[in-house]
């Protein structure tokens, strides 16, 4: 793990293609500057971290494009200190970014490859606000509940009932739903106990959220 005057200046050229596709919240641009996205890509894609596209984890699953990542962070309009679910953990970038906000991050991942993998990486990287959860996420995480926010990394063909009932009143959830072609990003927020605001934003291709926790292979 080292990340060195080259890497910044990769991530530093990444930040500015992203300011160029539209990305304007210069908290979320810092954090992308911060958190060295190669560590969480194999070395053999550690030349193209600094790419603004996704990339396979190994599992049949990708790490999300860096603009996605910015434009899902943005719809969650963080404030310091919420407490945030991710549902699809994967590399654990997306987590660590949140966490670089200052959120207070619970993330779940049904493939225990990665879940190993990114719970290791986030502790080494010393991100202590990020609690890592080996679960299936179409269940939410009740335990902990309820979240100032709520973000899908997969593309649902529905959005989940439990996870509205975990979202906080005020809080926001974030999730791209359609098919396997392709989903629109939902942001969905909790007015009160019975009402949601929901406006449906661009279009996306994430891999799809799949119930129950993975077999291992
Ligand atoms: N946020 C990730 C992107 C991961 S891709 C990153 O920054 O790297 C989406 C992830 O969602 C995959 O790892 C997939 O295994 C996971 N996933 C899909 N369905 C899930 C479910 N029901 N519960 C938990 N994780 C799920």
């Amino acid at each position: 793990m080292k990340d060195s005057y080259r890497h910044k200046g990769m991530r530093r050229r990444l930040v500015n293609q992203l300011r160029e596709k539209g990305v304007t919240d210069e908290a979320i641009l810092a954090a992308i500057g911060a958190i060295p996205r190669h560590f969480f890509l194999d070395k053999a894609f550690e030349e193209h971290a600094y790419e603004d596209k996704p990339f396979p984890i190994g599992h049949e699953q990708t790490i999300s494009q860096p603009y996605t990542v910015a434009y899902q962070t943005n719809l969650l309009h963080l404030k310091p200190s919420d407490k945030v679910l991710e549902i699809g953990t994967g590399s654990g970038y997306q987590a660590a970014i949140l966490a670089a906000l200052g959120a207070v991050v619970y993330t779940v991942e049904r493939q225990e490859g990665l879940f190993l993998k990114a719970k290791e990486l986030l502790k080494k990287m010393g991100l202590t606000t990020i609690h890592c959860f080996f679960s299936d996420g179409t269940l939410g995480l009740a335990e902990h509940a309820p979240f100032d926010k709520i973000l899908v990394t997969a593309g649902a063909k529905e959005v989940p009932n439990c996870l509205l009932e975990q979202l906080a009143i005020g809080g926001i959830l974030v999730i791209p739903v359609g098919n396997a072609d392709g989903q629109y990003m939902m942001r969905i927020q909790r007015k009160d106990k019975y009402q949601f605001e929901t406006e449906t934003l661009d279009a996306f291709k994430f891999v799809p959220f799949l119930g129950g926790l993975a077999s291992r292979h």
